[in-house]
């Protein structure tokens, strides 16, 4: 039959396993969600700039449109200028010609520009296409990962928990208190091994006395220092 120490010992074992899983199984989801993240930020990324891109599409219509316009205007100036009867109305309507030439002018400036704009966006629309495609499938396969450790680990620790509770129906009930008492007061590490005379939870000296006895039996004994049991592992 095991002795309790041997008990509480594996138990110790077992319980900090499970923090240790716990405290993992808590990041995972974080992890998931930052590289989800990081993924609809590329998207988003796209669709800015194709958003841009027809923005600038539009405006490139309507500046054409424009032109199109106070071309129809010089046109019909054209027309006026072969039956204007006075020099003086002759001279109005070449200044107006002139006036609506540099309208023209302004707008090709602009459609000139957006054309500029319009060429550096589309290439930085490729060149997040192409991150994507890249990014996007690394990224899902650590997301799948992730996921499949997920399950691991819930896995692992519905095992720990069920040997937890065969470990507990071993040991007396007031023993077991005791034990949560500690394990909540000492950072949740409730046994400590004994080793070369040195209690490893909190690295005090046991007494040398308390230490043979330790070694030679399998009582119970608490950690003057810390009050944690002590458990000597036999080599
Ligand atoms: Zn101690």
């Amino acid at each position: 039959m095991e002795s309790d120490i041997k008990i509480l010992y594996e138990l110790s074992k077992i319980d900090s396993e499970i923090v240790k899983i716990e405290s993992l199984l808590k990041k995972i989801p974080q992890k998931i969600k930052k590289l989800q993240e990081e993924k609809e930020n590329l998207i988003f990324k796209l669709e800015k700039t194709s958003n841009e891109l027809k923005r600038l599409e539009k405006l490139k219509r309507e500046k054409e449109i424009e032109i199109q316009e106070q071309e129809d205007r010089i046109q019909k100036i054209q027309q006026n200028l072969d039956r204007v009867k006075t020099n003086e109305e002759y001279k109005a309507l070449l200044r107006e010609k002139a006036h609506i030439e540099e309208v023209i002018m302004d707008i090709e400036d602009e459609i000139l520009q957006i054309l500029e704009e319009q060429e550096v966006l589309q290439k930085e629309k490729e060149e997040i296409e192409k991150q994507i495609e890249v990014e996007k499938n690394k990224i899902d396969e650590v997301i799948k990962k992730e996921e499949e450790k997920l399950k691991e680990l819930q896995e692992k620790l519905k095992n720990l928990k069920n040997e937890r509770e065969k470990l507990k129906e071993k040991l007396p009930r007031n023993l077991l208190s005791k034990y949560e008492t500690v394990r909540q007061a000492r950072g949740g590490i409730a046994v400590a091994l004994a080793q070369d005379g040195t209690c490893s939870g909190c690295y005090m000296i046991i007494p040398p006395k308390l230490y043979s006895e330790l070694i030679k039996s399998e009582k119970l004994f608490t950690c003057p220092h810390c009050g944690r049991f002590l458990y000597y592992e036999p080599k």
